[in-house]
């Protein structure tokens, strides 16, 4: 049986609550004869600065370097709220994807049928919703220089923030969307806005001579980024993989994530470039909820972004296919039956708790083995 190696940073919150379920998936996936996942634990976030008083330890970014893959659970709270900028917990996570090298976030955005009456939206534009949302996470006007607040002659401030893109960081965000498309639906949206940004207009050439280059199977097409946020509440499913810069992409994927109900239902991914030896990407796996401040520490937290994410690091990070898609149709059996955390549950219906949740997981995926 092969034998993977998974860091664990639970972090504050609901970060521990949800990852001990993921646990229990990864144990059993072990005694099924799945694979063996060898699982380091240790602190980052708020925890790590009140254990270490930086908010990941020198130590466990050596465990995050040499790990398969780190599965991360979520940081931050009021508790931390006065630390020193430098030491918030979210810095633990920004130095976790720049060591690592993390330049493309994916973030699936499924609805189950069971939950489509969860979506803001209407049952038929969301229900059987399955969409993948790739967005650059290094480059773009979030890092780019200059970035600055400058006090201008006659008194007045000005604010500067940059957007800048170069071919080859374009190039490699492209093929991880073509790349996924070819095991879906075959269908890539480029979205930009060249119409009024430079950097648009070189990331439509780039996205357009891949494409043509390398995938001439996979279907492109371009949207302007205000579009296809208009586009994805009007009518979703017309997407397959939509693909976007670092601030496009913040924003869009944060739309696609309301198609489907909950924020404890959503599970992303972040991968490095692969080793030129091994082939194999850095990569992190977590929800994309937070620390959940006002549930933490009873019970409450649905853990299913979590274990989804798991399941991403299971096809993404370990090439384990066949067991992700039974780790997703046990989410979908337990959903189906009717079992409901709070957050997901109709109102005035009984809700279970992680623990229960996380077991009839484990149960439906017992079944399905
Ligand atoms: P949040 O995602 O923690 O919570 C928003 C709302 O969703 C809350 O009502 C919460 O109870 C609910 N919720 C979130 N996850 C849930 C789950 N799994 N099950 C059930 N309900 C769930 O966002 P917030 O309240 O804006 O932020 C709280 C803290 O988390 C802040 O310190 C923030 O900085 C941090 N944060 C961290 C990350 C991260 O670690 N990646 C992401 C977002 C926010």
């Amino acid at each position: 049986m092969t034998s993977y190696n998974l860091l664990l940073l639970p972090g504050d919150g609901i970060g521990p609550e949800v990852a001990a379920e993921v646990k229990k998936v990864a144990d059993f996936l072990g005694t099924a004869g799945v694979a063996r996942f060898e699982t380091e634990t240790d602190l980052v976030g708020g925890a790590a600065y009140d254990a270490h008083g930086k908010a990941i330890s020198e130590d466990a970014m050596k465990l995050a370097l040499a790990a398969d893959a780190v599965l991360f659970g979520a940081v931050g709270g009021p508790k931390w709220a006065k630390v020193p900028y430098e030491h918030r917990p979210e810095a633990g996570l920004l130095r976790l994807r720049k060591d690592l090298q993390l330049f493309a976030n994916l973030r699936p955005a499924v609805c189950y049928p069971a939950l489509a009456d969860a979506s803001s939206l209407k049952r038929e534009v969301v229900e059987g919703l399955d969409i993948m949302i790739v967005r650059e996470l290094t480059g773009g006007v979030y890092f780019g220089e200059p970035k600055e607040i400058v006090t201008l002659e006659n008194g007045e401030k000005r604010a500067v923030d940059t957007q800048v893109y170069t071919t080859h960081e374009i190039e490699r965000i492209t093929r991880v969307a073509f790349d996924l498309a070819k095991v879906r639906r075959k269908k890539v949206t480029s979205t930009e806005k060249h119409n009024v940004m430079r950097s648009g207009v070189l990331w439509k050439d780039v996205v357009t001579k891949v494409g043509a280059e390398e995938y001439a199977d996979i279907e492109l097409e371009h949207h302007l980024a205000d579009a296809c946020g208009m586009q994805l509440v009007r009518w979703p499913k017309q997407y397959d993989v939509i693909l976007c810069d670092n601030l496009f992409g913040d924003m869009l994927s944060d739309v696609a994530a309301m198609l489907t109900g909950s924020l404890g239902m959503l599970p992303s991914a972040s991968l490095g470039a692969p080793d030129e030896k091994t082939g194999k990407r850095k990569a992190l796996y977590e929800p994309v909820h937070g620390s959940a401040p006002d549930i933490a520490g009873q019970g409450l937290a649905n853990p299913i972004a979590m274990i989804g994410s798991f399941g991403m690091a299971l096809r993404y990070s370990f090439g384990l296919g066949d067991a992700a898609d039974m780790v997703d149709g046990a989410i979908a059996d337990v959903l189906a039956s009717g079992i409901r955390t709070r957050d997901i549950a109709a109102k005035g219906a009984n809700a279970v708790g992680t623990k229960e949740m996380g077991d009839a997981i484990v149960a439906a995926l017992k079944k399905r083995a």
